[in-house]
């Protein structure tokens, strides 16, 4: 089969052209970037489990009525996706304090925030990605009041689902990024969910022993990071490779 067309390279994912107008194919890769400290690293297999923990989570969204831009899955690396306009923000969920907003609010790591908290980044790399309100972003254009009020609306729903589906196989979600865009259906416009959600983007700590399964074991050099990828898709039953008990589903936790 002929290439297809490159239309854009990120950290983590290639974009080509669709089969048919309107879809793009999305290729997911080994690569690891952190933005802050700029460290550059592969994490082996990451694309393939990403690829597969993504279209489980969004094939499970979906079944609740959250619109994706997940079409199937195609192979071990790729994703048949839906063209979408992408709103040029990252919302990130948290319900437990990590990361920027413990050294921004000198706010203790793991401790349980009263309700969970929803912030947005203007997706502006050469800006670093900085923390915008809701005034910023409408004031800008980035996203109309109706955007914002979809956004909230699916983002709420895709936490507590979440929420629940990790906690079930003994997994906090501690916090998580999402990306948006807008899907142009005959004269209609949707806000769906966009990206990809996987231990790349999503904070997530074993719910008994507090142990690191995510980005962070890369970011903080904790080792095991493949392992940390590997582990959250044995949990979800996902992980076929792992052996015949892993084909079964989720393995719920006493
Ligand atoms: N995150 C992301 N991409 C980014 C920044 C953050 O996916 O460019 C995710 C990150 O994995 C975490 C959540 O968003 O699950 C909150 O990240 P935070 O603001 O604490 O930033 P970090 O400490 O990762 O720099």
């Amino acid at each position: 089969m002929a290439r297809r067309r490159q239309l854009y390279e990120g950290k983590a994912k290639i974009l080509f052209e669709g089969p048919e107008p309107g879809t793009l194919v999305q290729y997911f890769k080994d690569d690891a970037y952190v933005f802050d400290t700029q460290k550059k690293g592969i994490i082996t297999g990451k694309g393939v489990l990403n690829n597969r923990i993504s279209e489980h989570l969004m094939n499970r969204l979906m079944e609740i009525g959250v619109p994706t831009h997940l079409i199937r899955r195609l192979n071990m690396r790729e994703q048949l996706i839906r063209e979408v306009e992408i709103i040029p923000l990252e919302v990130v969920v948290r319900n437990v304090a990590a990361g920027s907003l413990s050294t921004r609010l000198g706010i203790a790591e793991g401790t349980r925030l009263p309700r969970s908290i929803i912030e947005y980044y203007y997706k502006n790399p050469g800006l670093q990605n900085p923390l915008v309100s809701e005034e910023h972003i409408t004031a800008f254009g980035w996203a109309t009041t109706q955007d914002i009020d979809d956004i909230v609306a699916l983002t709420l729903r895709i936490n507590d689902f979440l929420s629940g589906l990790f906690l079930g196989v003994g997994i906090t979600l501690v916090d998580f990024k999402v990306e948006f865009g807008r899907l142009y259906e005959n004269e209609d416009l949707r806000v769906v969910l966009a990206d990809e959600i996987s231990p790349d983007n999503c904070r997530l700590w074993d719910s008994k022993t507090g142990e690191k399964m995510d980005k962070d074991r890369f970011r903080r050099d904790l080792g095991k990071v493949e392992e940390g990828y590997q582990e959250v898709a044995r949990r979800l039953g996902i992980l076929p490779e792992a052996g015949i008990r892993d084909l079964r589903g989720p393995e719920l936790m006493q």
